[in-house]
């Protein structure tokens, strides 16, 4: 069991299943999450979901 650091809610995991430096979804909060640690599993924050806000093409 890991914890989102964006929301804190519990991400249903094992250490087992996941690798360092994967990725996922935090699917209460949508922020994209990376692997970090896996003992103890530990999950950082590399973009926080936002909405209507894209950075592309935005010259
Ligand atoms: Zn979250």
């Amino acid at each position: 069991m890991a914890y989102c650091p964006e929301c804190e809610a519990s991400i249903d995991m094992e250490a087992d299943d996941v690798e360092e430096g994967q990725r996922l979804d935090c699917p209460e909060c949508g922020a994209e999450l990376e692997v970090v640690n896996i003992n103890p599993l530990e999950l950082e924050v590399i973009s926080v979901a936002e909405e209507d806000e894209e950075e592309k093409d935005n010259w």
